[in-house]
């Protein structure tokens, strides 16, 4: 039996085993493969994921807090997730360990059609807000379709972290319509935070071209989206950055092409 689960500290919350089990259904795996939520401290990580992987385990994606410690053990690490410092999903096969990051192709699949076709995004100015993994994904999305992405965070020797050597300028006073995008990669949002009282954006400032992505889920619309939907701006929410994120790890693991619409429908729940 193929067995996929979420790995996390805590777990859960996670939307991805509602989501994988009803895509796992609808591609007809369901009698034989499952997914799970394995709840895992950070000092137990790399045992349980040795174990996994020597048992029935054919992969895991993996979320906060583990997601460097996912990369560190990996013995094949692919070029995004090299790039990026972490990994969401592992994949075990032939005794090895294969690490992979879909959040920045989740991103950009996510992304309304006219930013991802062509040269959609080439020379477009972005704005991604936050330091940690989700931003490094966003800048290597965003940077590697040729945007150019000044990051902004609130401890700002971290933004000027990640942006050395990468696609992206650090910036402490971001004027907002400048902007074809604004991706939130903060944690703000997530515990009902106000966004404008704790990121450098005013809810009256959007406007309708551009596009504003928050990759917090939680409330939906979260009230960064609620404001700038108001003013005409495009929203993309984080759950279908997950879905999307989801439905590359899946094809990694089973080769085949994932039920977006189920996906969607399932963790929407
Ligand atoms: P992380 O590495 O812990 O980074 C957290 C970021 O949030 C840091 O930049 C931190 O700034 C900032 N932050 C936290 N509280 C803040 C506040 N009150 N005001 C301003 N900034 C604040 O986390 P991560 O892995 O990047 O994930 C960030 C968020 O993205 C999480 O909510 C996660 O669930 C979400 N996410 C969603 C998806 C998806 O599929 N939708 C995928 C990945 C991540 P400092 O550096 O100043 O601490």
């Amino acid at each position: 039996m193929p067995r996929l689960a979420v790995l996390g500290y805590p777990v859960s919350h996670s939307r991805s085993p509602a989501m994988q089990n009803a895509a796992l259904e609808a591609l007809g795996l369901g009698d034989e493969w499952s997914y799970g939520a394995v709840e895992v401290a950070p000092e137990d990580f790399a045992t349980k994921v040795h174990k996994m992987a020597a048992g029935d385990y054919v992969g895991v994606n993996v979320t906060i807090p583990h997601k460097a410690a996912a990369l560190a053990l990996a013995d094949v690490v692919d070029e995004k997730a090299d790039w990026i410092g972490a990994a969401n999903t592992l994949s075990f096969a032939e005794g090895e360990i294969t690490a992979d990051n879909t959040d920045a192709e989740g991103l950009y699949n996510a992304l309304p059609e006219h930013l991802q076709w062509g040269d959609g995004l080439m020379g477009r100015r972005a704005l991604v807000l936050g330091a940690g993994g989700a931003a490094r994904a966003a800048v290597c999305s965003l940077g590697g379709a040729e945007a150019r992405v000044d990051v902004w965070n609130r401890t700002p020797s971290r933004a000027e972290a990640l942006c050395a050597n990468r696609r992206s300028l650090p910036v402490t006073a971001p004027v907002q319509g400048e902007y074809d995008l604004i991706v939130n990669t903060t944690a703000v949002g997530l515990r009902g935070e106000d966004p404008f009282a704790h990121l450098p954006l005013d809810p009256d400032r959007f406007d309708p071209r551009q596009v504003v992505v928050d990759m917090v889920y939680g409330e939906r619309p979260s009230a960064l989206l609620r404001a700038a939907a108001a003013s005409g701006a495009t929203t993309v929410d984080g759950l279908e950055i997950l879905v999307q994120q989801g439905a590359l790890s899946l094809q990694l693991w089973t080769d085949l092409e994932a039920p977006l619409d189920v996906m969607r429908a399932a963790a929407i729940g």
